[in-house]
């Protein structure tokens, strides 16, 4: 078994192991996003308040610029003369207490952050996760809705009789993030000497269920790629990269994964990769391919709307891991989302009882960290991450992201190599974290025993099919 490759053994950490740990640091943004809220103080109405206040209590300063935000909105030294809207969470006591004083509004450069999947929130919670490496919480309940389209139309059943056993992010009880990504036979056989008859499958270990994907064709620099490649070796996972990116850059290391298309140059600088993903079916490319790196896993990437047969069929022919990826809003050609796209071929791979011997990785549609959990729920061995990485390196929006070839996202100009590998390791820390506690809060120690549980989770249609199936006015929109 490999593992994707990891920092030099300590002296102090005999035999070599150590605790799986990510070295976050502030990282904050070269271009400031924009406060989330307005806030518009009446100053004619604010000055009046202040000499009524000042006359009250006899001249106290500290009362009379005392106002009433908790979050220091309006504690500049000329109070809410010159607010800090940066500081504002819309908790609203302010409008509550003195209406005609002071309003709040959403800023609209805000919310225009992302695009109509990757909306603001979103944009601005891994913003927030790049810079800091912490989990974005509230403190203040979910004010989101219940319910929705792709992902939020999916929970995941977190025990309130587990919670208190397992114990996520706090590192008193270890919880896995590693997965296998490679062939697992069911069994092996063996010869009469005792040795393994056919050749030793091949394992990758990655130490979180997420790989970092292609960025938009656009982007495909070598700068960029060196960055991501060196965030996946620090996060010891994978990055996929075209390999004529890694050619013409010189690029080499076991955490890359070359992408390869037919007319590709078979050479890759430095060793042998740990794997190889063929960008679609290619019989030629892929007995040139397994004759070239032997020793090298191949992936299949192919697009989501392909059929779970031809998957088989794939599969018989002697694939073992495979990448299915959706546009960047999450949805195959046909108009499915991931969710039900990873269900159909983790349920295929099922009922060929192939399942377990297969890696099925899937890319699209990924914004945050819960629709890792949950596409692994669905059946996804590992997501790729694509969007998300490019919103750490302060990608800005230009209208819809949905497919790679589209110009619809801008990077900012000559990214520092060091400063776009910590935003990175600060996203993957954080995701790695946000993981443990679905994990803990699941009761599972392993992530690997997430895949395909659909019994931890509980999806709208179905409720709702069975909290209003047989109710006229239900039925009839089915
Ligand atoms: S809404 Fe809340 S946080 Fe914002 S200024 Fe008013 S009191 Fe402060």
């Amino acid at each position: 078994m490999l593992t994707v490759p990891t920092r030099p053994a300590a002296p102090e950490e005999p035999g070599g192991y150590h605790r799986y740990h990510l070295n976050t640091q502030p990282a904050p943004p070269i271009v400031p996003l924009p406060d989330r809220f307005l806030v518009k103080v009446k100053r004619p109405i604010l000055a009046w308040h202040i000499i009524a206040d000042f006359v009250e209590f006899k001249g106290n300063w500290n009362v009379t610029s005392d106002r009433p935000c908790v979050y220091g909105v309006l504690d500049s030294p000329l109070g809410g003369m010159m607010a800090r809207p940066h500081l504002c969470v819309a908790c609203l006591r302010c409008t509550m207490q003195n209406p005609e004083l002071i309003q709040i509004h959403h800023n609209p450069d805000h919310q225009h952050l992302g695009d109509s999947y990757f909306t603001s929130e979103y944009f601005a919670h891994v913003a927030y996760q790049a810079e800091t490496g912490r989990i974005p919480v509230k403190g203040a309940g979910y004010r989101g809705k219940f319910g929705g389209e792709g992902w939020d139309g999916m929970w995941t059943d977190m025990s309130e009789i587990v919670r208190p056993t397992r114990d996520g992010i706090h590192g008193r009880e270890f919880i896995s993030t590693a997965i296998d990504i490679g062939a697992k036979p069911g069994y092996l056989r063996f010869n009469g000497d005792g040795t393994v008859a056919a050749k030793p499958p091949r394992v990758i270990t990655t130490q979180v269920p997420f790989l970092f994907d292609l960025p938009p064709i656009a982007h495909r620099t070598p700068e960029l790629m060196q960055i991501l490649g060196a965030a996946a070796a620090a996060a010891q996972t994978l990055a996929i990269v075209p390999l004529p990116v890694m050619q013409a850059a010189g690029l080499s290391g076991a955490h890359l994964a070359p992408l390869v298309k037919p007319g590709d140059r078979l050479d890759v600088p430095g060793a042998a990769p740990h794997m190889v993903e063929l960008d679609g079916w290619d019989p030629a490319l892929y007995d040139a391919v397994t004759a070239r790196f032997p020793e090298a896993l191949v992936a299949l990437r192919l697009p989501a709307d392909t059929a779970g047969a031809a998957l088989l069929d794939y599969a018989k022919q002697g694939v073992r891991v495979f990448h299915i990826a959706g546009d960047y809003h999450g949805r195959a050609s046909d108009g499915r989302f991931m969710r039900e796209v990873i269900r159909a071929v983790h349920g295929a791979f099922v009922d060929a009882r192939l399942r377990d011997e297969i890696t099925l990785l899937g890319s699209g549609g990924i914004a945050a960290a819960e629709h890792v959990a949950k596409a692994i729920i669905c059946g996804l061995d590992a997501a790729a991450l694509d969007i998300p990485l490019l919103v750490a390196l302060d990608a800005r929006f230009r209208g819809e992201c949905i497919a790679p070839g589209a110009g619809a996202l801008v990077m900012p100009p000559d990214i520092p190599h060091d400063w776009g590998v910590q935003r990175l390791i600060n996203l993957t820390a954080s995701w790695h974290d946000q993981l443990l506690e679905v994990l803990g809060a699941m009761g599972l120690r392993d992530v690997r025993r997430l895949r395909g549980e659909l019994g931890r989770a509980m999806f709208q249609e179905d409720l709702e099919r069975e909290a209003f199936g047989g109710i006229a006015g239900y039925d009839d929109q089915r």
